[in-house]
C-alpha cells in the first residue's frame, strides 16, 4: 500500500537545522547562505577572510530573523575546518547541512602554467573541499544524518569554449566524482552527498579583469541567453539541503541555463 501523503511545502522546511557555508562571504555561497536561514536554518557563514562579505551575510541571516556566526577559516587547512565545525556545534547545535562554495578561478594556457598556479588552485577548489567534507561529516556521522552540497561547476561536465582552464575544469570534475564517492562510502549511515553545478553565474568571479569582456559571450553560448543570478542557486540548494530530496545522493544537479545541452 502507498505511504500517506505529505505536506509537500513542509518538506522544505529546514526549521531547527544548523547549516554551514564555506565561501559565505561572497557570491554563491553568501545567496545560499541567506536562502537556507529563510527557510529556517541557523548558519555558520565560513569564508578566509572576517571582513567584508562575511559580516554582510551574517547580517542579512540576522536580518531574517535566524542564528549566524562568522568564522575564519581557509578550507586548506584542515584543522581550521576542524575548529570550525566545532564552533558551530557549540554555538548553534548538531551540524545538519553543509555547502561547500568557497573556490577560485584563472586562467592561463595549459603549455605556461606554472606549477605554482595549477597547485594553488587545486588545492582550494579539490582538496579543500575535500577537507570541508571530512570535518563535517566526522560530525554528521555521530549523528547519523546529514546532508553536503558541494558546489562543482559546468566546467567539470563540459570545456569553456575560449577559457584556457585546464586546472579549473579538472577541478570541478574532481568535485563531482569526489561527491559520488562520498556519497557512497556514507550510504548507509544517514549522509546524502550531492553537487550543484553552476553555469555562467554573476558573481565577483566573474568580475576579474580577464573575464569582463567575455560576458557577452557567456549570455550567447547559453541557450537561455543569459546568465544565472545567484538567486537561482538557492532553490536548488534548498532541495538537496532538505527532506525534500530525501532519495537524493551522488547526484550532480546542473543548473546550466541549458548550456551542457548542446
Ligand atoms: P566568489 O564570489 O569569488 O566567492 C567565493 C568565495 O570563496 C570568496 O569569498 C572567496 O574569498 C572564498 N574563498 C576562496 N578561497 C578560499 C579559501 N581557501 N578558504 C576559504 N574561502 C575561500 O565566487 P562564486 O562565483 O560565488 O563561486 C562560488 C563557487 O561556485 C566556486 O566554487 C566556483 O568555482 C563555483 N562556480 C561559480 C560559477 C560562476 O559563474 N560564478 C560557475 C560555476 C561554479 P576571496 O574573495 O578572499 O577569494
Amino acid at each position: 500500500m502507498a505511504d500517506k501523503p505529505l505536506n509537500a511545502p513542509a518538506m522544505f522546511d529546514l526549521s531547527g537545522r544548523v547549516a554551514l557555508v564555506t565561501g559565505a562571504g561572497s557570491g554563491i555561497g553568501q545567496r545560499i547562505a541567506l536562502g537556507l536561514a529563510q527557510c529556517g536554518a541557523d548558519v555558520a557563514c565560513v569564508d578566509r577572510r572576517t571582513d567584508g562579505g562575511l559580516a554582510e551575510t551574517v547580517g542579512m541571516i540576522d536580518g531574517a530573523g535566524r542564528k549566524a556566526i562568522a568564522i575564519a577559516a581557509d578550507v586548506t587547512d584542515r584543522a581550521a575546518l576542524d575548529e570550525a565545525v566545532a564552533r558551530t556545534e557549540d554555538e548553534l547545535g548538531a551540524l545538519g547541512i553543509a555547502v561547500n562554495a568557497a573556490g577560485i578561478a584563472n586562467a592561463n594556457p595549459a603549455e605556461e602554467m606554472g606549477e605554482d598556479q595549477y597547485q594553488a588552485l587545486m588545492d582550494i577548489n579539490m582538496k579543500g573541499v575535500f577537507f570541508s567534507c571530512q570535518a563535517e561529516a566526522n560530525a554528521m556521522l555521530k549523528h547519523g544524518k546529514g546532508s553536503i552540497i558541494n558546489i562543482a561547476s559546468m566546467s567539470g561536465v563540459i570545456v569553456n569554449r575560449g577559457l584556457t582552464q585546464v586546472h579549473y575544469n579538472a577541478s570541478k570534475a574532481g568535485v563531482i566524482h569526489m561527491s559520488k564517492s562520498m556519497a557512497m562510502e556514507w550510504v548507509d549511515r544517514g549522509i546524502r552527498v550531492n553537487s550543484i553545478s553552476p553555469g555562467y553565474t554573476a558573481t565577483p568571479m566573474n568580475t576579474r579583469p580577464e573575464m569582463v569582456h567575455q560576458i557577452r559571450e557567456f549570455e550567447s553560448q547559453t541557450p537561455m541567453q543569459r546568465m544565472a543570478s545567484v538567486n537561482e542557486m538557492v532553490g536548488p540548494a534548498v532541495f538537496l539541503a532538505s527532506d525534500a530530496s530525501s532519495f537524493c545522493t551522488g547526484v550532480d544537479l546542473l543548473v546550466d541555463g541549458g548550456f551542457c545541452c548542446w
